[in-house]
């Protein structure tokens, strides 16, 4: 079972996910890894959380600003600096053609090296959880902005032609709660901040003591499939055959 070497420090990583939270409370210690080695995050939510309470004196409005703050100050913890907003209604986010289009807008500027985002054959999460609809139609969107949209320069000729946003290929993606994963981070040293991250989505959280030990608990359970004491775990792909090569070639250098 691999356990993830590779947070060293590289290009840009676009986290893309449905709502202000999923990117702490999913892949938090994994995007601080990366931010502590140099790298640049950039968040991007697809729908603007305007379903997420049961407080029947907050009106949606109010409510998109206030996560808005939350996910800026959630994501600065992790060492996040860079968040885009798309305005997708949420609850009902669907990977459509003009969601995808948007996708490969912020890829083309960004120009990340790798993609973060949602597994979406994933309908049930073990026996107790059912996946978030939105979740599944964030991560399609997400891969098909990756191969082949942002790619090719004759897809969205407009983002190239009208907005000047060149061609870019991702490098690799990483599968947040995968089918099956075949990539394991180990998150023992960012944890802790993944906690304080997501205990700043208040408007979220009933009882800070209980998010912050379902989130050991999960880290734990990934952990236990792999050795470790806590990890996140990924379907990992790797999309560029010469990076691949010199992955290879790095791994044999250091066998011999
Ligand atoms: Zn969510």
């Amino acid at each position: 079972m691999a356990v993830a070497a590779n947070v060293t420090p590289g290009g840009p990583v676009m986290a893309i996910f449905a709502h202000p939270d999923d990117a702490e409370f999913v892949v938090g210690g994994t995007l601080a890894h990366w931010a502590d080695a140099g790298r640049r995050l950039i968040c991007v939510f697809c729908t603007n959380g305007s379903k997420g309470t049961q407080d029947p004196t907050l009106g949606s409005e109010r409510l998109v600003k206030l996560r808005q703050e939350e996910q800026r100050a959630a994501g600065s913890t992790l060492g996040c600096h860079d968040f885009v907003f798309l305005p997708y209604e949420d609850a009902m986010l669907e990977p459509t053609i003009a969601l995808r289009r948007d996708l490969v807008r912020e890829i083309r500027r960004y120009r990340p090296q790798t993609v973060v985002c949602f597994d979406p054959r994933v309908y049930v999460l073990d026996d107790t959880y059912l996946q978030h609809p939105d979740h599944r139609a964030s991560g399609e969107a997400a891969l098909a902005a990756v191969y082949p949209a942002a790619r090719d320069r004759l897809t969205f000729p407009e983002l190239l032609f009208e907005e000047g946003l060149e061609p870019h290929n991702v490098e690799e993606v990483y599968l947040a709660l995968p089918v099956q994963a075949n990539l394991y981070v180990d998150i023992g040293a960012t944890l802790d901040r993944k906690i304080e991250a997501m205990l700043q989505h208040r408007s979220q959280i009933v009882d800070p003591a209980r998010t912050a030990s379902l989130l050991r608990e999960f880290a734990e359970r990934a952990g236990a499939a792999a050795n470790l004491r806590s990890a996140e775990a990924f379907h990992y792909v790797n999309l560029d055959p010469e990076a691949r090569l010199r992955q290879t070639q790095s791994a044999s250098t250091q066998k011999g």
